[in-house]
């Protein structure tokens, strides 16, 4: 295992030992769909946080959801931890493997089982990519919301997994506000289904519960995702500011005002830069930071809300250009989307944060992180969805210049610390995993970690569910009077418990 800062559970070296006989068993279930060697294996070692790496103990690539039922209750039958993965563009760690566990991807899962015009709807498999769902059904006049910046790549159980957002989620929602349903198969075997196309289930909703929870309560089999009908006028303005907290008083400022973009996007001046050298979508070059803003809906209401935000972008000192054409205006959007490939031409490896901050604050944190990054003696940019205060700043480094990986996570770790002082939280749709996982006592509450934890045993009492990830500390789930013990054994008897 290559890392950092945070360390991982130990591997069971029984079960490694077994490694042979659990790829034996996984072969009867899925015939042409197990990997067991290590050249195979060393494509799935790891996800977009790339300062992690660990190969698997096996991968397995099941085909339906009755496969996937007979791998978890094989692996619940013989305590083997199970690692769910999609594309494996996670930026927090959430799909990195364990040596002692199966890496279970839903690759190829990947039919859209359902297109529902009637009730707005499909139903999917979880390893179609998100993109794919607006493609499927854009000809009819629809869309799916959510849209990562990783869209073309990550899939819709990952984007469940992480409730993920992306560029129009300050009008739309994140995944959580487009999901209507999920069947998931629990760690035993078993399989749930909850909701569905039919509004207002009643009982607890399990299903919010599910949407973000990283893999660790159950795997997501098919989903239901609300389709919503494309807007008939979409306008975009492009706002160049020559000071970046200014900008981040612009956005204060708009929604202050009761307006709504559908996106709002900002980047800083050095990031400005990197995007015009890597794909030229015509930014202003000496900005210190712009803000790309899609107003849309009826043409009218659009109209309206276009010239109130040129005004209050001039007012608070920008020039506001129009993306008049089309192409002008995908242009825009295509260069916001590659800012994270653009960031390889500044230094060659990179850590995406993900902190969400109140929208007043916006101004104080843009300068306190720049402060910061002198006190780190590292570069950073600044990239995010302004609208709702969801930061990622991107830190820049070079994994090879000893120190500078471990300075890059402090840095990072401190601009979360400082989201929560000033009232925000650790994510905003990035999850927790591996890369903030011993961040979360910063925002929560002994009582508050425990009952989630109290949760996660509810759904998987032998916690072979992603172990390692989210919480900081095992708690064993008899606490909560749901303790699986097996042949005698504690699960990661080693562990501090509380
Ligand atoms: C360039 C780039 C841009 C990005 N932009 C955005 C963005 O704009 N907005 C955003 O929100 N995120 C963004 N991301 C992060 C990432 O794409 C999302 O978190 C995405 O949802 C992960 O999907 P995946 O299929 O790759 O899942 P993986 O990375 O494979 O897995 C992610 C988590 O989901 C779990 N999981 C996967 N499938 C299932 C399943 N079927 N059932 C249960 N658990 C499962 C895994 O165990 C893991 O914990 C970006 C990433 C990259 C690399």
């Amino acid at each position: 295992m290559t890392g950092a800062s945070v360390n991982l559970p130990e591997a069971d070296t029984d079960i490694i030992a077994h490694g042979a006989d659990i790829a034996a068993a996984l072969r009867a279930i899925v015939p042409d769909g197990v990997v067991s060697d290590s050249a195979g294996l060393a494509a799935f070692d790891g996800d977009a946080l790339t300062a992690y790496r660990q190969k698997p103990l096996v991968t397995v690539l099941p085909r339906s959801a009755e496969q996937v039922a007979a791998v978890l209750a094989y692996a619940s039958a013989h305590g083997v931890p199970i690692v769910p993965r999609g594309a494996g563009t996670s930026l927090s760690g959430g799909a990195l493997p364990r040596a002692d566990g199966i890496l279970l991807s839903l690759t190829r899962m990947n039919r859209i089982r359902e297109i529902d015009l009637e009730n707005r709807c499909v139903v999917t498999e979880p390893g179609v990519t998100n993109l794919a769902i607006t493609r499927a059904v854009e000809a009819s006049g629809f869309y799916y919301a959510p849209d990562p910046s990783s869209q073309i790549a990550c899939t819709i159980g990952g984007n469940v997994a992480e409730n993920s957002g992306g560029l129009h989620c300050l009008k739309y929602g994140l995944t959580t506000n487009n999901l209507l349903g999920v069947e998931l198969v629990l760690a035993t075997g078993e399989r749930l289904r909850l909701g569905g196309k039919a509004p207002g289930a009643g009982g607890l909703d399990l299903l919010g519960v599910v949407a973000g929870s990283e893999g660790l309560l159950g795997v997501v089999v098919e989903a239901t995702l609300r389709l919503l009908p494309k807007p008939p006028c979409t306008r975009t303005l492009l706002a160049a500011f020559a000071s970046v907290p200014a900008a981040g008083q612009c956005v204060a400022d708009i929604i202050a005002a009761g307006l709504v973009p559908a996106a709002m996007e900002f980047m800083d001046g050095r990031c400005i830069a990197a995007v015009e050298a890597h794909c030229a979508p015509g930014y202003p070059r000496g900005a210190e930071g712009v803000l790309i803003i899609d107003a849309d809906g009826l043409a009218a209401e659009v109209d309206h809300a276009i010239v109130r935000i040129a005004e209050i972008a001039r007012a608070n000192g920008a020039t506001v250009t129009e993306a008049r054409e089309e192409a002008d205006r995908a242009r825009l959007w295509a260069g916001r989307k590659a800012a994270f490939p653009a960031m390889g031409r500044l230094a060659p490896d990179m850590l995406c944060m993900d902190g969400t901050i109140p929208r007043r604050a916006l101004p104080v944190v843009l300068a306190r992180m720049t402060a910061m990054a002198e006190d780190y003696k590292l570069g950073f940019c600044n990239v995010f969805h302004a609208g709702d205060g969801n930061l990622h700043p991107l830190i820049i480094f070079d994994v090879m210049k000893p120190g500078e990986l471990e300075r890059a996570e402090a840095f990072g770790a401190a601009i979360l610390r400082l989201c929560v002082e000033v009232g925000g939280v650790l994510t905003g749709e990035h999850g927790v995993g591996v890369e903030k996982r011993d961040l979360m006592p910063a925002m929560f509450t002994d009582a508050d970690l425990a009952q989630q934890q109290r949760l996660k045993c509810a759904f998987d009492g032998a916690r072979l569910l992603n172990p390692g990830k989210v919480f900081p500390t095992l708690s064993a789930c008899v606490e909560g009077g749901h303790m699986h013990v097996k042949d005698g054994r504690l699960p990661f008897a080693a562990l501090p418990r509380f």
